[in-house]
């Protein structure tokens, strides 16, 4: 590392969003940057005043300049700091999970590592590093990974295209083992996952904890609805609880993998359809069709602040359908994953829908994402997921 260390200064309201306890600061808020910063090289961060306010990762290239590591600006970012943040999350994981031999080890800014993301299923890890510092680092973060936790193979998935925002290129692979294919134990359930394969780093594991949920409120006779299933989450573990599932999805491929899934698990009573969500609650409606409960997971809709409102449309019209087609006392289960949706604007639009509906809703329970995805009470960003119980009359 260069010395002497750079010095990014910020105005106020980059101040006052680090007082706060947010750790970013954007270009907007970042009024001069004194010195040459090497990649892998961390900034002394001031306010205006000059007073030291902890010290941070630059990113030339980003909306969001400065990623606080630390407030203490005299800390040393050799091997060992970001080795003890790793033992961290790893303790925090080895708290908190239960049931599952796959979870997420390291959440970027929830555990004090921006910009790197660590899922690990039984033997494997997946890596995702999304900021440009964090990429400089990449053999150092490697190798500690490797030390500290040992797997027998390593794929990266550095294959997002947020990394396009930091100027990096994409890439994954498989650095370490034979083969990116992992067989996973959770919630009782066996399942195999292509860590290559897939739309997020392998699976979902920040619905793992609701995806047994609903079983407790459901009779062994109910047929079940899982709209959105992806690689068949719910799907899943409702089917080894209910008489009957169908579940939904738009992506052929993901409806592949949940069928091996399912029959690794002796499951029979699922049947996969690949349909528009939409379309299909739609006629489902029409066709007087009924259900006990009814799972609605879509994608993101709200991927920006100014895209709510198109969203919020999207929402209320899947709640609206899924209320019609469920019987008296049956249940819905309705998360969103936009963190640009607050869960009382969910709630909003779930009493909106019902009230078009004509049914009367209970919550039963509101819960968010796994608890290996924590929650930074400073940082509403790492709140992102919703999953509300709710027994319709
Ligand atoms: N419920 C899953 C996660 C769902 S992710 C779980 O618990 O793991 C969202 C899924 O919605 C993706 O698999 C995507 O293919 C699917 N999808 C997106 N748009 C869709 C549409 N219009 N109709 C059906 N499925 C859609």
């Amino acid at each position: 590392m260069s010395n002497p260390a750079p010095v990014a200064t910020v105005n106020d309201h980059g101040l006052e969003r680090l007082r706060s306890g947010h750790p970013w600061v954007y270009n907007t808020d970042l009024v001069r940057l004194q010195g040459e910063v090497a990649p892998a090289q961390a900034v002394v961060v001031r306010d205006a005043r000059g007073r030291r306010l902890g010290a941070a990762d630059y990113s030339p290239n980003s909306k969001i300049a400065l990623r606080l590591l630390t407030r203490d600006a005299e800390q040393c970012f050799d091997a060992d700091f970001f080795r003890q943040r790793i033992r961290a999350a790893l303790a925090y994981r080895q708290r908190v999970v239960r049931d599952s031999d796959a979870y997420r080890v390291v959440w970027g800014e929830a555990d004090g590592l921006p910009g790197l993301v660590v899922d690990r299923y039984r033997e494997a890890l997946s890596v995702q590093i999304l900021t440009f510092a964090m990429e400089a680092r990449r053999d150092l973060l490697l190798r500690l990974l490797e030390e500290e936790l040992r797997p027998a193979v390593l794929v990266e998935r550095n294959d997002s295209r947020v990394r396009l925002l930091e100027g990096l290129e994409l890439r994954s692979g498989l650095l370490k083992g034979a083969s990116s294919q992992v067989e996973i134990a959770l919630n009782g359930l066996s399942l195999r996952l292509d860590l290559l394969a897939g739309q997020k780093t392998g699976g979902f594991l920040d619905q793992r904890e609701n995806w047994p949920a609903p079983l407790r409120y459901l009779s062994p006779e109910a047929e079940a609805l899982d709209v959105f299933t992806y690689q068949g989450g719910f799907a899943l573990h409702l089917a080894r609880h209910c008489r009957h599932v169908e579940a939904v999805d738009i992506s052929r491929d993901a409806l592949e993998h949940a069928d091996a899934n399912a029959q690794r698990n002796g499951l029979a009573n699922i049947d996969w359809i690949e349909a528009n969500a939409f379309d299909l609650l739609r006629q489902y409606d029409d066709d007087g069709r009924r259900f006990d409960v009814v799972v609605l997971d879509p994608p993101a809709f709200a991927k920006s602040r100014s895209a709510l409102a198109t969203a919020e449309r999207g929402y209320k019209e899947i709640n609206l359908r899924a209320m019609k087609i469920l019987r008296p006392g049956g249940m819905l289960v309705t998360c969103s994953c936009s963190h640009h949706l607050a869960e009382s604007r969910l709630l909003d639009i779930v009493a909106d829908a019902a009230n078009d509906a004509h049914r009367t809703v209970t919550v039963v329970e509101r819960r968010t994402q796994s608890l290996d995805h924590p929650i930074l009470l400073t940082v509403p960003e790492t709140y992102y997921l919703k999953c509300v119980l709710a027994i319709l009359r």
